[in-house]
């Protein structure tokens, strides 16, 4: 049908193409018209060329869903792109917003289509070690969409369960404060050794990262294309990089026995520790 648009929402991943899926590379170069904010937009450029090009600033973010949408709706190819991945702090659920007050029903045009891209927070932890190979959490401390007592409260709860935490949009020109109050309620829970990483621009250019502690992390930059990672008490530091075990060590020896006191897993008895995980606990 001639009619019917499609509407696909694009993570892009990081930065460099190496980290864009073949998948949003391919939703890209079938799309006829290319919506995003101008630093992503600019991120794709070779791929764009001929297409029509919708781009706004930060602020205008419901006006580009909205074209977007109006676009498809029309029989518009339209794709909306986000870095990283566009349901993390990115367009999609603004985007699902606008259809749902647009009166869009399923089966309606546009078709829509969702590709996922790599986070933030994958990407800054593949810099630095393996900082997220237990149990972690993303808080985002941009409190222009929610209001800061919530925040606090979601970094009060994180600090105290001992997850792994990820801090996205920590601080960006004129918002310094909430990185140093989220510092603040986080060091009530942990010790001032534990590991911090802070990475900068990921797999972008000027890319930098950051391996420091708890302690010192607040005497470096901190912006709004950092992503703070602060390890849980089971972190550790290891040549340079920054490590979240899985905690087998407190239940078995390196060996695959069960140490004393502990109950064996079931695939554990028979199988060397190498090999015992499943496939979906290596995701
Ligand atoms: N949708 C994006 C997140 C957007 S929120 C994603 O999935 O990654 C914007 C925040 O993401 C930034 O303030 C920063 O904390 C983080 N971020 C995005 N790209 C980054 C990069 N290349 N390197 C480090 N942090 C990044």
């Amino acid at each position: 049908m001639s009619d019917h648009g499609s509407l696909t929402i694009v993570g892009i991943g990081p930065g460099a193409h190496d980290h864009t899926t073949p998948a949003a590379l391919a939703a890209i170069a079938e799309a006829e018209v290319i919506v995003g904010y101008t630093t992503y937009i600019r991120l794709v450029r070779e791929l764009i060329g001929g297409k029509e090009i919708i781009r706004a600033g930060m602020t205008e973010e419901i006006g580009r869903a909205r074209a977007a949408v109006e676009r498809a709706r029309a029989g518009g190819k339209v794709a909306i792109i986000s870095s990283g991945d566009a349901g993390v702090y990115g367009m999609a659920g603004l985007v699902f917003q606008v259809l749902q007050e647009s009166g869009w029903h399923k089966g309606d045009s546009p078709e829509l289509r969702l590709v996922p891209g790599i986070t933030a927070l994958s990407a800054c932890a593949s810099l630095v070690g393996a900082p997220l190979g237990h149990d972690f959490c993303a808080i985002s401390l941009s409190d222009l969409l929610t209001p800061w007592p919530l925040i606090e409260r979601r970094i009060r709860a994180a600090a105290e369960s001992d997850f792994v935490i990820g801090l996205y949009n920590p601080a960006s020109g004129r918002r310094t404060r909430q990185i140093v109050r989220a510092h603040e309620i986080i060091a009530e829970h942990r010790a001032g050794t534990t590991p911090v990483a802070l990475v900068k621009s990921a797999y972008r250019h000027a890319e930098s990262r950051m391996l420091t502690d708890l302690d010192h992390c607040l005497e470096y930059e901190i912006g709004m294309l950092t992503t703070v990672i602060v390890g849980s008490s089971q972190t550790f530091e290891f040549e340079g990089h920054m490590v979240t075990p899985r905690g087998y060590s407190n239940k078995y020896t390196w060996q695959g026995d069960v140490l004393a006191g502990q109950t064996p897993g079931r695939s554990l008895v028979v199988e060397p520790l190498a090999t015992s995980r499943s496939a979906e606990e290596e995701g």
